[in-house]
């Protein structure tokens, strides 16, 4: 997974590819270690600037009418298709995904963008007779310039969940993505400007704080939408609103996954295995926690043989940096001080001879870990899953519920009780029964709750509709009325 020249990664400013003039950060590869790329960092005053023709262009594109803008996002799409095999290389390439993944990402980004197409066909407002002769009326109207702050783990999908809605309902949208991943944004950008979006209604900035900084601060950006670590997004959603502006920041995640002695031994088998090796774990969703309740050892059994076969490197993608995996290296060392043993470790699987400069670790799985431990509490994001031994479901949810984040947890069961239960009582956002990723699929909004989101509604789907835009209301009487009343 090499590309044949350096990849590069300019701001959007304007319109126009621009180098930033404050630095330059070089992108490696999770799949050798080598440098593949270069993104440029904006000054203060390049982000103000392109701040300011954001805001130009939202005013023109804002007017537009909604089946206008429209035509632009269908020509995204197309291009988007025709593409995908160029841009999943560059995410491969920036993230360590396999290219299965990164494609599989960008099509859940070509969800949103569809749903962002059917809005054309949506009463986004509302009028009716109030009173005699008097009519009120809702009007949908756009916020003028909104920021986005994405996350290294998926460079295509994460954006793409906002970026269609957000301009599609007639807003300027401004995008900073992670330093680590930002090699895929310059082919996104591309795409939007051979679709015909105008001028300045997409300006892309990288960086790291002082970017980020520099849009929330400007006063031209009314919505900064999030998604990152929880540190972050709540730092991110403070400094939003205390500046008055409206903010919906998604953070970090525990995922716990509830497995009964009833369950499918292949479905669970399966199910479990992919969640927490897939995108080799560094996942919002991926499952982190498993609750194993009474004799599941057959289940387990088939996870252990499913992990077996993800061999790394074809089968499954890298870690982000050589950091992220020492990180790992020891929170499993950490583990097995802290009681657990190893019933398969990642740190064994070995990459061929030219991905060796790589950072890879195989599935690994943390037996008879203790509620409370390191291991049992921190969002690792890598493909590590730790087995917590439960007697039943009610210690099994409270364990789950003890998390502070809210992110997602499913259950593995035949019983459609149980699964009802978990549906109930998991504190959680999004719940599976019998899936190992629940992510709901458009037009369902995706979102947790706890701390894994600060704000109000989900970032796709219906709820994301009020946060991208605002109501007017309008109140109209063309007849003088006979009768006084207090509308007149
Ligand atoms: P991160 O929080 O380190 O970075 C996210 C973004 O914030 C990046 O663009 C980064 O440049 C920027 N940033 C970093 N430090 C900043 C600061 N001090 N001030 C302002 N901006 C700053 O997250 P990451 O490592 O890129 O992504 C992994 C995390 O994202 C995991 O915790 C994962 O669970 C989470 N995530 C959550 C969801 C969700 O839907 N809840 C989805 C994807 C990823």
């Amino acid at each position: 997974m090499r590309p044949n020249e350096q990849l590069k990664a300019p701001n959007l400013i304007g319109g126009e590819w621009v180098e930033g003039k404050e630095k330059s950060f070089d992108v490696h590869s999770p799949y050798t270690g080598e440098v593949v790329g270069q993104a440029t960092f904006p000054t203060a005053q390049q982000v103000a600037d392109a701040l300011s023709l954001a805001h130009e262009a939202s005013v023109e594109w804002g007017a537009k009418p909604i089946k206008e803008r429209t035509q632009v996002m269908f020509k995204f799409r197309e291009i988007l298709l025709r593409d995908i095999e160029k841009i999943a290389q560059v995410v491969s390439v920036e993230n360590g995904k396999t290219i299965g993944e990164s494609k599989a990402g960008i099509m859940k980004g070509v969800e949103v963008l569809e749903y962002a197409l059917s809005l054309q066909n949506l009463d986004l407002g509302g009028r009716m007779e109030v009173s005699r002769g008097v009519q009120c009326e809702y009007r949908r109207i756009p916020l003028g310039v909104v920021a986005s702050i994405t996350p290294f783990n998926f460079p295509a999908m994460v954006p793409m969940w906002t970026i269609p809605i957000a301009i599609t309902l007639g807003n300027s949208y401004v995008w900073k993505p992670s330093e680590k991943t930002p090699l895929t944004a310059t082919l996104i950008g591309e795409a939007l400007i051979e679709a015909g979006l105008p001028k300045g209604v997409l300006t892309i900035l990288h960086g790291q704080k002082e970017t980020v900084d520099g849009i929330i601060e400007n006063e031209k950006v009314k919505a900064v939408g999030f998604v990152g670590s929880t540190k972050i997004a709540q730092l991110v959603y403070m400094k939003a609103t205390s500046l008055g502006k409206r903010a919906l920041c998604l953070g970090g995640a525990k995922n716990h996954i509830i497995l009964l002695p009833d369950a499918d031994a292949d479905i669970a088998g399966q199910g479990i295995a992919d969640s927490f090796t897939g995108c080799a774990g560094q996942r919002c969703m991926a499952a982190s926690v498993l609750l194993a309740v009474g004799s599941v050892e057959k289940q387990i059994e088939a996870i252990k043989k499913r992990a077996d076969e993800t061999t790394i490197c074809s089968k499954m993608g890298a870690i982000i940096t050589k950091e992220q995996l020492e990180f790992l290296h020891e929170a499993i060392d950490q583990a097995v001080k802290e009681g657990a043993t190893l019933l398969r470790d990642g740190r064994n699987d070995q990459a061929p001879d030219d991905l060796k400069g790589g950072y890879w670790l195989g599935p690994t799985i943390l037996d008879n870990v203790k509620p409370g431990t390191h291991a049992a509490m921190t969002e690792l994001f890598g493909p590590v899953i730790s087995i917590i031994r439960c007697s039943n479901i009610t210690e099994a949810l409270e364990i789950e519920n003890a998390n502070p984040y809210g992110n997602a947890a499913s259950v593995f069961t035949n019983n459609g009780a149980m699964a009802e239960l978990v549906s109930n009582k998991a504190k959680a956002g999004m719940v599976g029964v019998n899936i190992g990723v629940p992510v709901p699929r458009e037009p369902f909004s995706f979102g947790g709750i706890e701390d894994s989101k600060f704000g109000h509604g989900d970032i796709t789907g219906v709820h994301s509709l009020d946060f991208w835009t605002q109501m007017k209301k309008i109140t109209v009487k063309w007849e003088k009325q006979k009768d006084q009343n207090w509308m007149s």
